[in-house]
């Protein structure tokens, strides 16, 4: 079984945010897709050890924030390489009480949608939230960003929990030493340097300055290991 003919499926890339009581918190999600047009309905894959899956399971709702394709990485890494059992992931972040209560991200979002869970499966590691429209807007023009070109042009990673996630065998050695951060998997390639960051193509991972963090989750230049 080849499973890279998964890579194939097309998806976008999203945050999924919910509320528990006063507690709010939001995660990155590929899989989002309307599956219903009358009534609109939507349904969402979460994993069962995240955060926001216990909060939909106890809220019943769930937004969505459709992602415009310059979304910076960091962004992306703070909702999916982090956990809000350790911080508050909204703290900083512009959102707006939807109508089910809901935060709904307006940061890097084209849109949104509000769901009312009316349905869950249970598909082993993850649930299945099928929910029916309660709010959705346009916030502006622009392309969404796609799975695809988050990991092609973007360069991304997919944290261990994700539904799409399919284990890598570790590539060849290269020229100039690529270094892969230990806490989210993200490669720093020296021929394509780090636009985010400010560092230049060209640039040998030991000529970065120190206080350059990793583009997607934010950890130190330290925690970065060579790729043999
Ligand atoms: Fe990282």
């Amino acid at each position: 079984m080849n499973l890279k003919a998964l890579y194939k499926l097309g998806y976008g890339l999203y945050i999924v945010s919910s509320r528990n009581g006063d507690r709010l918190n939001g995660q990155i999600a590929n899989t989002v897709f309307q599956v219903t047009s009358e009534p609109p309905t939507i349904a969402v894959s979460i994993n069962k050890s995240n955060l926001t899956h216990e909060f939909i399971k106890e809220s019943k709702v769930l937004a969505v924030s459709v992602l415009s394709q310059d979304t910076p990485l960091s962004f992306i890494g703070h909702f999916g390489f982090k956990s809000g059992r350790d911080m508050d992931k909204l703290e900083g972040i512009n959102y707006k009480a939807g109508v089910t209560q809901a935060p709904v991200v307006t940061d890097n979002a084209l849109a949104y949608l509000e769901a009312k869970v009316i349905q869950q499966v249970d598909v082993g590691t993850h649930t299945i939230f099928i929910g029916e429209l309660a709010g959705a807007d346009v916030l502006k023009d622009g392309e969404p960003m796609t799975y695809a070109y988050y990991h092609q042009v973007k360069r991304g990673t997919t944290p261990k929990t994700a539904p799409s996630y399919v284990e890598e065998k570790k590539e060849a050695v290269p020229k100039m030493a690529k270094y892969r951060c230990t806490v989210c998997g993200w490669v720093y390639d020296p021929e394509l340097g780090d636009s985010d960051g400010g560092i230049k193509p060209g640039t040998p991972f030991e000529e970065i300055p120190d206080d350059w963090v990793c583009p997607v989750c934010g950890a130190a230049k330290s925690d970065f290991e060579r790729m043999e």
